[in-house]
């Protein structure tokens, strides 16, 4: 017999998009390891080596920290579901895609939720937060790290501060900036910290790291209802990765074993030179769209998040033209905008193991001849030059330094 579909042959692309990035061999031949069960006593020993490096990456002491079996939104409905209930106020920061995903996950419980709003490619002003809830007792004040549907960043000791003054818990979302941005979780205190495995730690899509403090922990344990969804209640697969290592329900083994080795090239990097790295070639990408008379979407270069870079698609040119071209030409693919912003804006993912000066090079030659083709006006070879200015700009620098 044949089968009516054929044989599985996907294209060979390079993903500069803001997820899923690149993936390292060794995490594909991890993830092609034959799978154990998952309450096999091998298996329950390995889920601790998983926690350790999560605990590292995090850079927590947290004992609830593990990878929920769900995207980087289960990460969502988990931080947010798990600390709400009927008659709590809480406050979300709202300047983006993912951000208004936090607000709507939060609006389907029974909690009072309050939006604080930024326009799209500014964070959220702290005094805001602070004028949303005076006089309030709020419980959660959710904050998206790396709004990575525009590429703004948002300072999270500011949003500490006002967590603080509210004796609010502090939940962030960092799914598109852990492994790739400074994150210190202990040195925060971030109350609930979420992360998606498709981004910077460059795994599979499928799991979704969570860490909780005790602070945080205690509120959980004080619920006066159960939490509305069975399979995000964190006090129950906590069994599960805890102690216990009670059944809740099938781990995902191959993506944990690719999460495993992902994390372990994290770390053998370091998290400091991994850091120094993403910076590196995000400069080199400015440097380089800027020299070619493109325009990056956040104005102000603090508020820029380094994993991924958004850019105004300027004005005569066919955003939906140009990415084709990049994919059908080069194989590249790159983000584009969504909602109110489809068609206005493009935007480069430089996370994992795709961040690499030899993508950044080839990405900016690539983009400047679909532009070209497109009768964008351009000095040519003007990109690739102040990538690579850049770059030398940034070897001298460590020079000097040492
Ligand atoms: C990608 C992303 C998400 C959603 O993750 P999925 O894995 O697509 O569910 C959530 N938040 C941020 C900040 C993201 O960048």
């Amino acid at each position: 017999m044949n089968s009516p579909i054929g044989e599985l042959l996907p294209p060979n692309r390079l993903m500069l998009t803001p997820g899923p990035s690149q993936i390292d061999p060794r995490v594909y031949r991890a993830m092609s390891t034959p799978i154990v069960g998952h309450l096999d006593p091998w298996f329950l020993e390995m889920m601790g080596d998983v926690q350790v490096l999560l605990r590292q990456i995090f850079q927590t002491q947290n004992r609830l920290t593990f990878p929920i079996s769900a995207s980087g939104s289960g990460g969502i409905e988990a931080a947010v579901l798990n600390p709400l209930e009927a008659g709590d106020e809480a406050i979300i920061c709202v300047n983006g895609a993912f951000s208004e995903r936090m607000a709507i996950i939060a609006e389907r419980t029974p909690a009072k939720i309050v939006r604080v709003e930024a326009p799209y490619g500014r964070p959220c002003d702290p005094d805001d937060v602070r004028r949303a809830g005076k006089g309030k007792k709020i419980k959660i004040l959710g904050v998206t790290h790396g709004e990575s549907s525009t590429s703004v960043v948002t300072d999270l000791d500011s949003m500490r501060k006002v967590a603080d003054e509210l004796g609010a818990l502090l939940v962030v979302d960092t799914v598109s900036t852990l492994a790739g941005m400074p994150i210190n979780v202990d040195h925060t205190q971030i109350d609930i910290c979420f992360s998606g495995s498709q981004k910077a730690l460059s795994a599979p899509p499928g799991m979704s790291p969570i860490t909780v403090n005790a602070r945080a922990e205690e509120v959980l344990r004080a619920r006066k209802t159960p939490v509305q969804s069975w399979y995000f209640d964190l006090t129950t697969t906590m069994n599960y990765w805890g102690k216990e290592r009670t059944y809740h329900h099938t781990a995902p083994i191959s993506l944990v074993f690719a999460l495993r080795e992902a994390m372990r090239i994290v770390l053998e990097e370091g998290l400091e030179a991994r850091w120094a790295r993403h910076r590196e070639n995000r400069d080199a990408l400015v440097a380089g769209v800027e020299a070619m008379g493109i325009e990056l979407f956040v104005e102000n270069p603090k508020d820029r998040q380094v994993t991924v870079t958004g850019m105004k698609v300027p004005a005569g040119v066919n955003d939906a033209k140009l990415r084709n071209q990049l994919l059908d030409e080069f194989n590249i693919e790159i983000g584009g905008g969504f909602g109110p912003l489809k068609g206005k804006l493009w935007r480069v993912g430089l996370m994992g193991h795709g961040c690499q000066k030899a993508n950044v090079l080839l990405f900016l030659a690539a983009f400047e001849k679909c532009l070209l083709d497109q009768g964008f006006r351009l000095s040519a070879g003007a990109g690739v030059g102040a990538a690579i200015r850049s770059y030398s700009e940034a070897h001298a620098a460590v020079a000097v330094h040492k």
